[in-house]
């Protein structure tokens, strides 16, 4: 489906959880989320009518994430019938792989074709902290898993923040050399409530080609990051500037959080609720919402932050 400023709409980000296992610092608070009633979540049936409601717009491809899509304990029957949806020809699912070593066989074999894994330092102490309860060594055995198991593509996603693994650029993206993956730096979003991180934190992705000066640019797939590659590696490097380089004009996205809530824009307010519908009317809810994207999420900065009202793990990064 075409938006209001001529954008085809392709992209489903389905939430499927609030909760996590882990707690990092610029995504969720400590004590976690204020779990949910029940009944105010989609249930397993909602997601996948929506998931037929959106492909009927012409949605192709289908992301699942979180909060930590894999503590949900029906997601692999979740793919199994999100890939059974006619029209859905891509399925990924964005998590931080510590559930992996179980669960990254059966979820390929379920049709999940591509993973995103977070992993934002390869220091045991400062992984401790950033996610403030799960160890490197659980994330390094659930990236060796999702290595072994087949997928068409695996991709490691990495917050880049000022103070805290900046100096680590180098050693990050030499996972590219090592390993047959794409290491993607994001920049740090300024999220409703994404920590105690100081102005110092929110840095520009420039920072990995000056600190990268040997990286060979690569032609755009398609996708939000700028593309390169170190000298002679198999994996490239993507680079992605929500915050000083926005992607508004080509956002092929839309996005449904767990309890049922279709945000147009991950920066926006504005949310209309899907719960409890039938597939027509959800169908009808997604169109209206496709047609009310804003042209772009408005100015982000330290002191402009995001006005989604929602942490990330609430929407669904
Ligand atoms: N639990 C899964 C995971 O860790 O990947 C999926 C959900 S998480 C919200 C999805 C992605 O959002 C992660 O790659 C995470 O690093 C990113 N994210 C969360 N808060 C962010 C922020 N304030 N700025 C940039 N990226 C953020």
């Amino acid at each position: 489906m075409i938006d209001s400023y001529g954008r085809e709409i392709s992209y489903l980000r389905l939430s499927v959880t609030e909760l996590c296992n882990l707690r990092c610092r610029y995504c969720m608070p400590e004590e976690g989320v204020c779990k949910k009633r029940h009944e105010e979540m989609l249930t397993q049936e909602e997601m996948l009518r929506a998931i037929r409601a959106a492909a009927s717009l012409g949605i192709r491809k289908l992301r699942l994430t979180g909060g930590e899509p894999l503590v949900k304990s029906n997601i692999v029957s979740l793919c199994r019938g999100a890939a059974e949806t006619p029209g859905i020809e891509e399925i990924c699912l964005t998590t931080n792989g510590t559930l992996l070593p179980a669960l990254a066989k059966p979820l390929r074999e379920a049709g999940v074709s591509r993973l995103n894994i977070s992993l934002d330092t390869l220091d045991p102490e400062k992984y401790r902290y950033i996610t403030r309860r799960g160890t490197l060594e659980e994330a390094r055995a659930g990236i060796e898993a999702a290595l072994s198991a087949g997928y068409e593509k695996i991709k490691i996603n990495t917050v880049l923040i000022g103070g805290f693994n900046d100096d680590e650029i180098p050693r990050l993206a030499d996972l590219t050399r090592r390993y047959p993956l794409d290491l993607r730096f994001i920049e740090l979003m300024p999220m409703y409530d994404s920590g105690d991180f100081g102005p110092e934190a929110f840095i520009p992705y420039t920072v990995v080609t000056e600190r990268l000066p040997e990286l060979e640019p690569l032609p755009g797939d398609g996708g939000v990051a700028k593309l390169y590659r170190l000298p002679g590696a198999a994996g490239r490097v993507g680079l992605i500037s929500p915050v000083s380089a926005h992607f508004c004009t080509s956002c092929s996205r839309i996005r449904i959080t767990a309890d049922g809530k279709i945000k147009p824009c991950l920066h926006s307010p504005d949310e209309l609720s899907i719960k409890g519908l039938n597939q027509e009317e959800m169908t009808e809810v997604l169109r209206r919402a496709i047609l009310s994207k804003p042209r772009w999420h408005g100015e982000l900065s330290y002191t402009q932050r995001s006005q989604a009202n929602r942490n990330m793990n609430q929407i669904g990064g």
